[in-house]
């Protein structure tokens, strides 16, 4: 097995995103925007020409992420919502491509065009720029989720895995980085929240903010690109390895259905 496998993107290389992105697009007038897959646009829906009309003139004042989606705060009010889905690439270059495929904002003033190619599921919403509702869903990186707050907000009948991917209560976390959070944490991804004690639930949520900022500090996965077209350089240890050496503990990995998922996992370091 390769952990050379593209995965989805998600809030690590959404936060990857957002840092390449704001230092060049605060602040940036867009010239012209471009949409050459409509059926992307969920608002207006399929509406290239809206889409353009809507943005062209428009300055960014802030680029904010919610979960995997980024969100593009305009000088009007409103927001350019992103959403990663299962794939993108969101690059920074000096020139838009001969031929697009997916969308570009080319700013004026500089020799930056930002383009969303690569598309897989992903989707562009305009709408209000409204404040972030209360939570939950809490952004995984939310800095009040300690173990007790974490705890609180899983049913006790849910399993592990389907509690960390379940985005009514968790935002920007999916297969890929659940299971990597599950093995740094030494929990089986079946395992029942309502069996976890307060200790568990701090050493879970530890693992999950060490998990997300040392993937931010890598760039994101290998699989993934920076807006400057940089990889990244964070390697999942455990997610498409099963058959390998655990890294830990030097058992073989195994994979089994989660969160009706394909996981991978320890068996002798994160036993049931
Ligand atoms: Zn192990």
């Amino acid at each position: 097995m390769s952990g050379s496998s593209p995965s989805m993107p998600e809030l690590p290389e959404a936060e990857v995103t957002r840092r390449g992105l704001a230092p060049v697009v605060e602040g940036a007038r867009i010239e012209q925007a471009v949409c050459t897959q409509p059926g992307r646009i969920l608002r207006p829906a399929k509406d290239a020409a809206g889409f353009a009309a809507t943005l062209a003139g428009r300055t960014v004042t802030s680029v904010e992420r919610r979960g995997k989606h980024l969100l593009f705060a305009l000088d009007d009010g409103t927001a350019l919502d992103f959403g990663f889905g299962l794939w993108a690439e969101v690059l920074l270059v000096e020139a838009p491509p001969a031929e697009l495929r997916g969308a570009a904002l080319t700013f004026a003033g500089g020799p930056w065009t930002l383009c969303f190619g690569a598309l897989a599921l992903s989707s562009f919403r305009l709408g209000p720029h409204t404040p972030q509702p209360d939570p939950p869903p809490f952004d995984a990186l939310d800095a009040r989720l300690d173990g007790g707050l974490l705890g609180s907000l899983a049913r006790p009948a849910v399993g592990l895995k389907a509690f960390l991917m379940d985005d009514r209560r968790l935002l920007g976390l999916g297969n890929g980085y659940s299971d990597e959070i599950l093995w740094t944490a030494r929990l089986h991804p079946r395992r029942l929240a309502g069996s976890l004690d307060d200790a568990r639930w701090g050493e879970l949520a530890g693992a999950l903010r060490d998990v997300l900022t040392t993937a931010i500090a890598a760039g994101g996965e290998e699989a993934f690109l920076d807006p400057s077209g940089a990889p990244g350089r964070f390697s999942r240890p455990i997610h498409h390895h099963a058959g390998e050496p655990c890294p830990r503990c030097g058992h073989p990995l195994a994979g089994l259905v989660a969160g009706k998922r394909e996981t991978d996992f320890c068996p002798a370091c994160q036993a049931l």
